[in-house]
């Protein structure tokens, strides 16, 4: 009982593993396909090499190197400190704050280079909560490996022997797909609560079981989260959500108690019945695009997500007398402000949300000119494409959609005909949607209606 808690505060495993000992792997053992390995990561440690310091490939690449997967970016770490990395690349660049890393270039690609962390972070800077605020202590390999979140992140590959060091059971891991915090899993939160969504968006990325004790304290120390700036968290939801698993990372979120109070976002998405619909199709179709290895706009994806919060307001405003175009701009203005406020919503991306949204009355009229301006919208495609995912929801009927994509194809004097046909149906200027349709009084120089002849751009143009 004794050995086991002395072996619990010196960090040594239960199965005697000492962690300043690392486990070396051969090709034949750990398998690795050389040529998955980026000729630049090859470079970089090569230089390293040569220049006479360690250097490896780290922590996600090697994971997926073993999973068999081709890394999307190569992180490399060495003992050469930042300086003597960047005196041995034409272009490098010493960045960070929290830690400071060196940015290889070669060409568009980057490569991140950190040098050895020490576990010097008991005299790190914290704030009150615990969290480390910076740290730039250098040390010896195993303090390194120690210091990283998860064992299947914390294996280092040496190119140039072709052996992967793994100081914490990672292969193991790996193998029972596992994701295990090292160290103790409260402490590791308290440093730093971003590896609580961390794990989560590495448990549905992977497939991987969060281990009991790994998984034990987050519904707990969830509210940490709300101490990390905002920029942070939204860096890392936008990675959850553009992972390609984007369903099962908010599924796994919500099973570990993440999602409540925690982002407003994820509040409103999770707990939306009537939004359900429309953000599950919104979300499958980003999974399928990135893994299709398509772009994807995170204007877009906000904008979905956070639509029936501005239906609502939309509908509200609406009820009390204000005129649809302008009605839909306070609306937008409402939800805009609270996520820019918590979530730190870039101004470029909150630009985007905003034209999606305000382009959407203006499928709604079907008569002149209007959709033919409409289609000379910059961001017309995203709108269509937005508008497409309310008809697929049951928000609006089919039929609209249907017709957009027959007049979006249509060729010259086809489009008129498409127009003459949907006016004489009766069906230019319906509004599929449920809420009222009362006129309100025109205000302000803009149109009523659904926005027939307002001046284009609108939306976020007007900003
Ligand atoms: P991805 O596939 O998302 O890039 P990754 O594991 O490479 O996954 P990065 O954010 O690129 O994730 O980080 C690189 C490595 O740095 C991680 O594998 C891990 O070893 C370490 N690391 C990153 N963030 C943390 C953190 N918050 N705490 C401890 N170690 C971290
Ligand atoms: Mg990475």
């Amino acid at each position: 009982m004794i050995k086991k808690f002395i072996r619990k505060i010196l960090g040594v495993k239960d199965d005697g593993r000492d962690p300043t000992q690392a486990v070396i792997l051969g090709p034949d053992e750990h398998k690795i396909d050389p040529r998955l390995v980026s000729s630049n990561a090859i470079k970089v440690t090569q230089t390293l090499q040569e220049a006479g310091f360690e250097a490896f490939v780290v922590g996600g690449a090697v994971r997926d190197l073993l999973l068999g997967v081709k890394p999307k970016d190569f992180d490399i770490a060495t003992n050469a400190t930042p300086e003597q990395v960047k005196r041995l690349f034409r272009r490098a660049f010493i960045i960070g704050r929290r830690f400071q890393i060196v940015h290889v270039m070669f060409g568009q690609d980057l490569l991140e280079v950190t040098t050895f962390r020490g576990n010097g972070s008991d005299n790190a800077p914290k704030d009150e909560h615990g969290r480390v605020l910076r740290d730039n202590n250098f040390g010896p390999q195993h303090e390194d490996a120690a210091r990283r979140d998860f064992t299947i992140n914390a294996m280092y590959y040496d190119p140039a022997t072709q052996t992967v060091l793994d100081y914490h059971g990672g292969i193991e891991d790996i193998r029972a797909k596992l994701l295990r915090i090292i160290g103790m899993p409260e402490a590791r939160y308290r440093e730093d609560p971003v590896r609580m969504l961390r794990v989560v968006r590495f448990a549905a990325k992977l497939g991987f079981t969060i281990e009991p004790t790994t998984r034990a304290p987050i519904p707990v120390m969830a509210p940490l989260i709300d101490n990390v700036p905002a920029a942070r968290v939204f860096d890392e939801m936008l990675k959850l959500l553009l992972s390609g698993h984007a369903l099962a990372c908010l599924k796994e979120l919500r099973s570990a108690g993440l999602h409540h109070g925690l982002l407003p976002l994820l509040d409103v998405v999770l707990e939306q019945p009537i939004g359900m619909k429309f953000v599950t199709l919104a979300l499958e179709s980003t999974d399928s695009r990135v893994k299709a290895g398509k772009g994807v706009s995170p204007g877009f994806l906000f904008a979905s997500l956070l639509w029936h919060q501005v239906l609502e307001k939309w509908n509200a405003y609406r009820a009390a007398g204000e005129a649809p175009i302008p009605a839909l701009h306070l609306a937008a203005d409402d939800v805009l402000d609270t996520q820019t406020e918590n979530l730190a919503l870039q101004r470029r991306i909150a630009t985007d949300m905003r034209d999606i949204w305000a382009m959407q009355p203006r499928f709604e009229r079907r008569t002149g000119k209007a959709p033919f301006k409409l289609l000379e919208h910059p961001r017309f495609r995203a709108g269509y494409d937005f508008l497409l995912l309310r008809c697929e929801s049951g928000e609006l009927p089919g039929e609209i959609g249907e017709w957009w994509t027959a007049f979006y194809d249509a060729e010259g004097g086809e489009r008129e005909q498409l127009l003459a046909a949907a006016n004489s149906r009766g069906e230019a200027g319906r509004s599929g949607e449920p809420a009222k349709r009362k006129r309100a009084p025109r205000r302000g120089p803009r149109k009523g209606g659904g926005g027939e002849g307002a001046p284009a751009p609108q939306g976020g143009g007007e900003e």
